[in-house]
């Protein structure tokens, strides 16, 4: 296991000597000690992302020689999926069928991306006047890529692929929680022929290597996912260099049961909406909105449901609920759950921490019913498997409370009646909405927040477009 920082195709100790301990959340021991970068190592990072840029090797390599790498990367990450899925599942907790996902994903993100690197155009303008005028997309340059811990390699796919198409070098920044397959893709990197400098990879915290990051000044962008707070903070830093920023925040996304629904249907995509992931899955459907009519059927269902789904081996092929990332994520979302009970929501499915062979930081399916507006459990992102229910009345009680919210990245809508689909899904303010079904993602599709779920778009060709500088070329006739 790569436990050193991968700087210009070398693995190296941090610059301080320091190393950290990281842990596996369901059993609680210690996987590896890993290099802790800090501004030392994040420069010499961006310098090799700096002279990797403006080297003529990189400059001259073609659109679809870089799209050649990034396939060529696709197939070994491919390659090695059991390996990568089994490093994901010991690091993060999530259960193993859920690492193999993610790995199918970012596999499918870099040859998306290596699809598009020979396609990106400018436009010729029809300008007043004697000229021919035409734009350019050119790469913007150093991106500095910033991401949590749930879904560790596959939101770095949703950054490195688009980036590396543009024509951009990056230096990728691992949550110090989960850098492991981060840090093993440096490998493949190497075997796939990207030159040294196309990617780097600086595990350390936040508040060290990420913020060095976002200071640096030869660093042209940063692609952030994480949370709100965070966001906020980088925004305000970025300032200094006037640097580009998209932030993919946090989220309190509104899952809309109507009467109307094919019940089953909606009531297994409420589960699936708040437990994939043990919840801490950014646009998880943890608010559940059902309409009064068809409310207590929903909850009795679910609840049933939920007290079956029980917290296990993220290694056993039946276990559908993992351990969460940290004790301190643990601690989290069970100060929630208490709040929940003090605010007078009833809990009619579990709430209680686990432990699987004694050892792990579990936290039971949990449902509160009753909740209202105003609650910690309904206005905050919790980031673990609690869902809150709430009724309303009618449909347009149901958007209210749905966009009630200062958050908007995504929304299940669960309903028979087409026109109303419709209807609801053009009437939320959120970057996605999920119609009869819900949490599915597609490196063709656009992924993103409105609100403060941030700006700017992962995946599909939007994110590209945001890895690139148009340049206008005027020119006289
Ligand atoms: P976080 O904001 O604490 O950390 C995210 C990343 O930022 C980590 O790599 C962390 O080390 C780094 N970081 C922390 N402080 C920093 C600083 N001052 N400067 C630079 N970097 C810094 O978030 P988290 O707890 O790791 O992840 C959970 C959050 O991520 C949730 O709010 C969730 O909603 C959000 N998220 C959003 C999406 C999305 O696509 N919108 C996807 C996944 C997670």
């Amino acid at each position: 296991m790569r436990t050193d920082l991968f700087i210009g195709n070398a693995w190296r100790p941090a610059a301080s000597g320091k190393r950290y301990g990281v842990i596996n959340p369901a059993t609680e021991e210690c996987l590896a000690e890993v290099a802790e970068g800090d501004a030392a190592d994040i420069d010499a990072a961006v310098q090799s992302a700096r002279t990797c840029f403006d080297s003529p090797d990189w400059q001259g390599l073609s659109p679809r020689k870089r799209g050649g790498l990034l396939f060529r990367l696709a197939d070994l990450l491919e390659q090695r999926a059991k390996d990568f899925a089994e490093l994901e599942t010991r690091n993060n907790g999530k259960p193993l069928f859920e690492s193999r996902i993610d790995v199918a994903m970012a596999v499918q993100t870099y040859r998306y991306y290596a699809g598009w690197a020979d396609k990106l155009t400018g436009d010729t303008l029809p300008v007043d006047g004697p000229f021919f005028a035409y734009t350019l997309r050119e790469p913007v340059g150093v991106v500095g890529a910033i991401v949590p811990w749930n879904f560790p390699l596959n939101l770095a796919s949703w950054k490195i692929a688009p980036a590396l198409a543009a024509g951009c070098t990056v230096v990728l920044k691992p949550a110090h929680e989960t850098p492991l397959t981060a840090l093993l893709l440096g490998d493949l990197a190497v075997e796939a022929g990207l030159p040294p400098g196309a990617l780097n990879v600086v595990p350390g915290m936040g508040a060290a290597a990420g913020a060095a990051l976002v200071r640096h000044p030869q660093v042209d962008k940063i692609a952030f996912t994480g949370s709100t707070e965070v966001g906020q903070w980088i925004m305000r830093e970025a300032a200094g260099t006037v640097k580009r920023v998209t932030l993919e925040l946090g989220g309190k996304s509104p899952n809309i049961i109507f009467a109307d629904a094919d019940l089953a249907a909606a009531v297994r995509g409420a589960q699936t909406g708040i437990f994939y992931g043990k919840g801490e899955v950014c646009a998880a459907g943890s608010r559940l909105l059902v309409e009064k009519a068809v409310h207590d059927q929903v909850v009795e269902q679910l609840a049933e449901r939920a007290k079956k789904l029980a917290p296990g081996d993220p290694f056993d092929k039946n276990t559908r609920l993992g351990a969460l990332v940290s004790q301190r994520q643990q601690q989290k979302v069970l100060s929630y759950i208490a709040a929940g009970k003090k605010e007078g929501a009833a809990l009619v499915a579990g709430g209680n921490p686990a432990q699987v062979n004694g050892k792990g930081y579990f936290v039971e399916a949990t449902v509160f019913d009753g909740a209202r507006a105003g609650m910690k459990i309904v206005d905050e992102e919790i980031f673990g498997p609690v869902l809150a229910v709430l009724s309303f009345e009618d449909e347009a009680e149901g958007i209210r409370l749905a966009n009630r919210t200062m958050y908007g990245l995504a929304a299940g809508v669960w309903t028979k009646d087409v026109q109303k689909a419709h209807r609801v899904a053009r009437a939320i303010k959120a970057g996605t909405v999920w119609v009869n079904s819900y949490n599915f993602y597609d490196a063709a599709a656009p992924f993103g927040g409105y609100k403060f779920s941030g700006f700017g778009r992962d995946l599909g060709k939007e994110a590209l477009e945001s890895y690139t500088e148009v340049k206008t070329v005027w020119v006289a006739l």
